[in-house]
């Protein structure tokens, strides 16, 4: 069997190695030595569309993350299955990330540090979580980590999903006709969807106007999900009291984006769940174990809905 990682080169040595330990026996090469190897399975990290090209008898790709859209942009080969990473340790980084956000609002850190640059002592007002209602968007591998996370803190929690789910501790609603209603319970806006034609631009002025107000949001997900001018109004506004941001529409965020002065923006380089190697070669190595096998596996996409 012969798998090729497709990527950098700077990125593809310790991936090489991992993946050569993880699959006894087969043949691992990187884009740079796979000539005249017709890789079997592929797992790529920003592969270029040549890597693509050069492969055309692949059983499966594997994404080396969990969001597949820039993946999916690529002209790849017919009826070939892409599986994504499922968690594979980005929960927890995720949910870590959500929760410190969230508490940094909730407990004021921001204007408590703004207090102590002008050597004022000052306690505020403290406030109940039971009226700071928390919104999640997807419970997905990563959604349904982070809700619990918030779930477990004592925070009112809702999901909204494409299809009807059932999560303990957290109200549910899905499709369409559940936006609405899942909005006007939500202060607390977590975007953690993934990047398809039904969520591109989703996050517009109408949803912020929707969420209860003075309501934050956190995008641990993708920017293209967010018209950036609508979420600057509705912090002009004060409709919205603050954001933290992972993600951008063009990333890296150019020097002149009004979002990195922006006093009530947090703003972090795509930081939110990183790709664990270990975790995520065993991961792979198992479902390419499986194939093998002819045994089913979990994360396939669906080109159909784009995730
Ligand atoms: P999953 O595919 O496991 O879950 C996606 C969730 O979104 C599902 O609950 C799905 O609903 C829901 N969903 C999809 N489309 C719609 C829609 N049109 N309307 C309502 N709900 C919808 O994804 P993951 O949890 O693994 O990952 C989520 C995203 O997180 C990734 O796609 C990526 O964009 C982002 N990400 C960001 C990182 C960062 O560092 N900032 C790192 C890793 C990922 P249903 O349950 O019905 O299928």
């Amino acid at each position: 069997m012969v798998c090729s990682f497709g990527a950098g080169p700077a990125e593809a040595r310790p991936w090489i190695d991992d993946l050569a330990q993880a699959l006894p026996g087969a043949v691992v090469v990187g884009d740079e030595g796979d000539a005249g190897l017709d890789a079997d399975y592929a797992v790529v990290w920003r592969a270029p569309q040549h890597f693509f090209d050069r492969h055309r008898r692949l059983k499966a790709i594997f994404a080396a993350g969990a969001g597949v859209d820039a993946l999916l942009s690529l002209a790849l080969p017919s009826g070939v299955p892409v599986v994504r990473l499922e968690d594979a340790g980005m929960g927890e980084q995720m949910a870590d990330y959500v929760v410190h956000a969230l508490l940094r609002y909730f407990r004021r850190f921001d204007t408590y540090a703004a207090l102590q640059a002008g050597r004022t002592w000052q306690p505020l007002p403290s406030e109940r979580k039971a009226d700071w209602p928390v919104g999640v968007l997807g419970l997905g591998a990563l959604g349904q980590t982070v809700a619990q996370a918030v779930r477990a803190l004592g925070f009112p929690v809702a999901g909204w999903t494409r299809s009807p789910r059932e999560l303990a501790g957290v109200e549910t609603f899905s499709g369409p006709s559940g936006f609405a209603p899942f909005l006007a319970r939500t202060r607390v806006l977590v975007d953690v969807l993934p990047l398809t034609a039904d969520t591109r631009d989703l996050i517009d002025a109408k949803v912020f106007a929707g969420l209860r107000s003075p309501a934050y949001f956190i995008n641990v997900a993708r920017g293209a999900h967010v018209v950036e001018s609508d979420l600057l109004e509705a912090l002009a506004s004060g409709h919205l009291a603050g954001a933290a941001l992972d993600v951008c529409r063009d990333e890296p965020a150019r020097p002149h984006h009004p979002f990195w002065r922006h006093p009530r923006i947090a703003l972090t380089p795509h930081v939110a769940a990183m790709t664990l190697r270990r975790e995520s070669v065993a991961q792979i190595a198992f479902k390419i174990g499986a194939l093998e096998r002819s045994e089913p596996i979990d994360g396939v996409i669906s080109h159909e809905r784009g995730y």
